[in-house]
């Protein structure tokens, strides 16, 4: 047996009671998980703070001065030791409620001491509560060396393994790793990049002598981590497109050309132009192409779609496009219906509300291969549908589908056909390097020209009013509104009643029958919702109250003003979706955030980012820093997300390395088969094994 792979009960200090904890609570069963369970936080032990200054908000922080005095106060289990501390600047309490006894035996009065501790407040006092505690040596310089603190939990801190207990166990256990941990790393990388031997980074890591050393530990071992993971991306890559060998499309022709000559109606923008050159790339290299499509709201992704389903058409394919509603289906059916009507092509829809008799000869129209492009939502994986030979398929809005119905549609041909999913959340790059590594990705990151910013205005509700009146005068000039109300699963009622209203009172304000006011909301059926949004989409009513159930992809042109209630209480990226109904025609668009008066200061910070940016990437980071990569993505895919020492907000730059030695490392020894590489060979077999489970996205 490996030395770490010992069991945590033979580390001295632990035995089989603290053992049985720390598998519980810390997941720590054997040396190595101890070894690799890292602090995520150090204190500057050479910064002695003053007792004058203490305040409850401080971190933890270092005093040094004396005890003067000892009392003990309550009973039973509210019993408690109190040292009155003194540094020349004032008076502390030191608090301890276990260990007393030994406490009071064991520290002098009037002696010298640091102290080390996190101050709290209790009853208008400032306290430390069981504060570590060394005799002050003067001729020891104060250490200049930092702390380690690891995350325990409040069992665990009951039972003395808090951080400072854990770190004890850890200086029990560093002194025997020498010599003792393998090098993951080939010396060629180690070199390269001025990394330290995995070794010292360990640990320097739980005990840094200085910052620079810890510095560049905590790179190595971000480096690391970084570093499998993206090999591990790129090798499943590299492994799906030998495996999947994808239909050619060996020319671009007359459909194509015909529809780009004389039917486009503007000049692409060069970020549409270089998604279709690499998209072009793709479909005529012979293997399955898997991409993602990353444009904000209005960037224009439909085009790019539109114009590769004919690059598909053109080689005798057929092709569809799937939408995650009914109502974006209809719309991507119109429009492209539209603008290939004057090219001989069968354009089809087939959704959830196609009558029976309509069905069955379209699925016939789709084995004998007559339609060329079928527009649907999730009818389209049904068994039924069947296609004479699908080689391209396009997947809108892609986060509202799960893995399992992208995959049908691999199954939709015997080869798989390309794969084009969009989306227009952005992810910010570090996190679509890690969720989608092992897809190629593509970004619009140009509005077409001539789209006027949205003016976005973050109100308080008290300028209600003064909203009212604005929405008067945009009504005035034939334009269309939305007012958007929260809806939380937590307290649905409760919104609902909040929705409901609302609508009342923009009903009162907006009487029919100079007015028309609609309302849709997740409670309502389907048809009617459906009812609803039509009547907006057709100009019929002039403001939709509504919940985030418009918050994807419908176009109307003519609706210009966004209002969202309660705005503090919805997330970034969200806020974002819903102000992208808006500014889709010429017209100068508004978003007006209204909010209540007491506001968190992250979600004032979300206010003023949506007040000070357009743009979905950048507003995709601070979104990544308020709520971190989990939360952001949802907890389905955070697996992926967990990282030991890596953090996705602040190692971008790490991240790029990583990736980049990953591709360079694959285009060298792709099998792990020189030599220089053993290291990483070991690593990697037992790394990918553990992540073969992970399901990628279609
Ligand atoms: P999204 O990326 O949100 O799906 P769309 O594809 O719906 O955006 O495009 C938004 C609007 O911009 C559409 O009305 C489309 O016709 C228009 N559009 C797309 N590309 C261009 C372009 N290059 N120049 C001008 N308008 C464009
Ligand atoms: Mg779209």
């Amino acid at each position: 047996m490996h030395f770490l792979d010992t069991p945590i009960e033979y580390l001295k200090g632990v035995g089989p009671l603290r053992a049985e904890l720390l598998k519980k609570e810390l997941s720590i069963f054997i040396f190595s998980d101890l070894l690799h369970y890292y602090p995520f936080r150090y204190t500057d032990r050479s910064v002695i703070h003053k007792v004058s200054e203490l305040s409850a908000d401080m971190p933890y922080i270092q005093l040094k001065g004396k005890i003067i005095r000892f009392e003990e106060k309550g009973q039973k289990r509210a019993k408690r030791l109190i040292a009155y501390f003194q540094d020349g600047t004032g008076i502390t309490e030191l608090i301890w409620f276990k260990g007393i006894r030994w406490i009071k035996k064991g520290i002098k009065r009037d002696t010298e001491y640091l102290v080390f501790g996190k101050p709290s407040a209790y009853q208008n006092k400032i306290n430390i509560v069981h504060p570590e505690m060394d005799i002050f040596e003067k001729q020891q310089s104060i250490s200049s060396s930092l702390q380690a603190v690891y995350h325990s939990t409040e069992y665990l801190s009951s039972k003395g393994l808090n951080s400072r207990g854990i770190r004890k166990l850890i200086k029990i256990l560093l002194p025997q790793i020498k010599n003792k941990i393998e090098e993951t790393l080939s010396e060629n990388l180690l070199n390269k990049l001025k990394l330290p031997k995995r070794e010292d980074a360990l640990i320097n890591i739980h005990s840094p002598t200085d910052t620079n050393k810890l510095e560049r530990a905590q790179k190595r071992l971000k480096f690391e981590e970084l570093f499998f993971l993206q090999f591990h991306l790129l090798k499943m890559k590299l492994t799906r497109i030998k495996k999947h060998k994808g239909f050619i499309f060996e020319k671009v022709d007359n459909y194509f050309n015909n529809y780009f000559k004389n039917h486009l109606q503007f000049e692409l923008t060069n970020a549409q132009k270089k998604v279709l050159k690499e998209i072009r790339v793709d479909v005529k290299r012979g293997a399955q192409m898997n991409r993602l499509l990353q444009g904000d709201v209005g960037s224009g992704k439909t085009l790019v779609a539109l114009l590769s389903m004919l690059m598909a058409v053109d080689n005798n394919f057929q092709t569809c496009m799937m939408a995650p509603t009914e109502i974006l289906a209809q719309q991507h059916f119109k429009n492209i219906s539209h603008e290939l009507k004057e090219l001989d092509l069968k354009v089809a829809i087939l959704t959830g509300s196609t009558k029976t008799k309509e069905r069955k000869e379209l699925y016939q129209q789709l084995e004998s291969g007559e339609i060329d492009i079928l527009i649907g939502t999730h009818a389209l994986l049904e068994d039924k549908v069947v296609f004479k030979n699908l080689a391209f398929v396009v997947i809108d809005e892609q986060h509202r589908f799960g893995v399992a119905q992208r995959a049908k549609l691999w199954k939709k041909n015997i080869t798989p056909p390309h794969i084009l999913v969009m989306t227009a959340t952005p992810i910010p790059r570090t996190l679509s390097m890690t969720l989608y590594g092992d897809l190629d990705v593509s970004v619009i990151d140009e509005l077409p020209p001539g789209r006027k910013e949205i003016k976005t205005l973050w109100r308080s509700d008290s300028s209600r009013l003064r909203v009212n009146k604005f929405m008067h005068e945009q009504i005035a000039l034939g334009r269309q509104i939305y007012i958007v109300f929260p809806l939380i699963q937590e307290s649905e009622k409760l919104d609902y009643k909040d929705l409901m209203d609302g609508y009342k009172a923009i009903s009162a304000e907006f009487p029919i029958p100079d007015f028309q006011v609609s309302v849709v909301h997740g409670q309502m059926k389907s048809e009617d919702k459906e009812y609803e949004m039509k009547r907006f989409v057709d100009g019929i009513t002039n403001i939709m109250v509504a919940t985030t159930v418009i918050e994807v992809g419908v176009d109307v042109p003519n609706a210009s003003v966004m209002v969202i209630e309660s705005a503090e209480r919805f997330g970034l990226s969200q806020l974002h979706q819903l102000r992208g109904r808006v500014g889709r025609g010429g017209k100068q668009s508004y978003c007006v955030l209204l909010s209540g008066h007491k506001i968190s200061n992250e979600g004032r910070l979300r206010l003023e980012t949506m007040a000070t940016t357009n743009d979905g990437f950048k507003i995709s980071e601070v979104d990544l820093k308020l709520r971190g990569p989990g939360d952001m993505m949802g907890t389905r895919q955070s697996g992926m997300l967990n990282f030991k020492i890596a953090d996705l907000v602040k190692d971008g730059k790490i991240l790029e390395f990583a990736r980049n030695e990953a591709i360079n490392l694959l285009k060298e020894d792709e099998s792990l088969e020189k030599a220089e590489n053993i290291n990483i060979a070991r690593t990697y077999r037992p790394y990918a094994k553990q992540r073969m489970g992970w399901s990628r996205i279609s």
